[in-house]
């Protein structure tokens, strides 16, 4: 692998636990995005970096006006480097990256987004090498597009779930194979870059008016009724492939019906963590889908889910187009 040393990155610091120190009552975000490059002296090697603070958070209280943020400022200096490193906390780094994969699309240069189980400041920390392991793959020819590095994985930004609260591995690419690896200062490529030198393609809307919702046995249908005057798309985490209690006929698929004819947008997902949806299965399933022709999001994850609806919404408020919106792929977000 040859790295060009006059790459340009540009980091984009937003706090999280790689930049936190202990303030008297926990820890919080307090260490400067240069502070955490002087840490890793290394990383002046691989490129040229400059460093923006954007705001410096716990990701807990990351918002979609954080993501518009991130977004906007990426497009305003796009042309001016090669690639774009974020360090960010890790509670909410899944919703960012399929966030950013979706305000970001078709992108050339790469948008890594990388965090830290424990502080840079810390002896025993992860942050030195998941900050070196994200300038090395974003200096590399082939990278592309949104993905989070951590932990020597580097996993498409749609596909990534925050999967330990304690360990080193925290993340894991759902249903879909990691595109590279990184051991030992080496990457290891696993998938080939896709052919999108048409983008990237910015956007700069999302529509936050999203209620996620998990299904549990004996829920009743009046919480979906009562919520419905304030949000416009639902997103319902259904049981196994995918089915609903009383199928096409009892109240909750009444609730569904009360919501699409007031043009709001429904989406069918499935509780369990691993290999997705599918609603023909069962009569549960299929007899709901048919009926009210529902969006169903197969082996997306929960992330992308909530946040594709929130820029399709964002793009459009016409039921047919948001369903168009979000059944086309994007950054191998669906996989039938
Ligand atoms: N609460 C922290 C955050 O998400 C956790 C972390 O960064 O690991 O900002």
């Amino acid at each position: 692998m040859y790295v060009k040393p006059d790459k340009r990155i540009l980091m984009l610091a937003t706090g999280g636990t790689i930049a936190s120190m202990e303030s008297g009552s926990g820890l919080a975000p307090a260490i400067t995005s240069q502070e955490l490059l002087d840490h890793v002296p290394q990383i002046a090697e691989l490129c040229h970096v400059e460093t923006v603070q954007l705001f410096n958070l716990d990701s807990t209280c990351i918002l979609p006006a954080h993501w518009l943020e991130l977004a906007n400022t990426i497009k305003a200096r796009y042309d001016e480097f090669d690639g774009f490193v974020i360090t960010h906390g890790t509670d909410t780094m899944a919703y960012t990256a399929a966030a950013l994969s979706y305000l970001v699309q078709r992108s050339p240069k790469p948008i890594v987004i990388t965090g830290a189980q424990k502080s840079i400041a810390l002896m025993d920390t992860d942050a030195r090498r998941n900050l070196y392991d994200s300038f090395l793959y974003a200096t590399d020819e082939q990278s592309q597009q949104v993905s989070i590095v951590f932990d020597g994985k580097v996993i498409h930004g749609t596909r990534a779930r925050k999967e330990r609260t304690k360990s080193y591995n925290a993340f894991s690419s759902v249903d879909y194979p990691e595109i590279a690896v990184i051991r030992d200062g080496r990457l290891i490529r696993y998938l080939s870059p896709e052919n999108i030198a048409d983008g990237p393609v910015f956007y700069d809307r999302l529509d936050e008016r999203v209620l996620l919702l998990t299904l549990i046995p004996g829920m009743q249908a009046h919480a979906l009724n009562k919520l419905v005057e304030d949000y416009q798309g639902l997103i319902l985490q259904s049981f196994g492939v995918g089915g609903l209690p009383g199928s096409d006929t009892g109240e909750l698929a009444q609730a569904l019906e009360s919501w699409l004819s007031q043009g709001k947008t429904i989406v069918m997902m499935t509780q369990v963590p691993y290999e997705g949806s599918d609603m023909t299965v069962y009569q549960v399933g299929q007899r709901v889908k048919k009926k009210y022709e529902l969006i169903e999001t197969y082996s997306m994850t929960m992330e992308a889910a909530v946040t594709k609806l929130m820029w399709a919404m964002g793009q459009s408020r016409e039921q047919e187009e948001v369903r168009r919106l979000f059944c086309r792929s994007v950054q191998t977000d669906i996989i039938r």
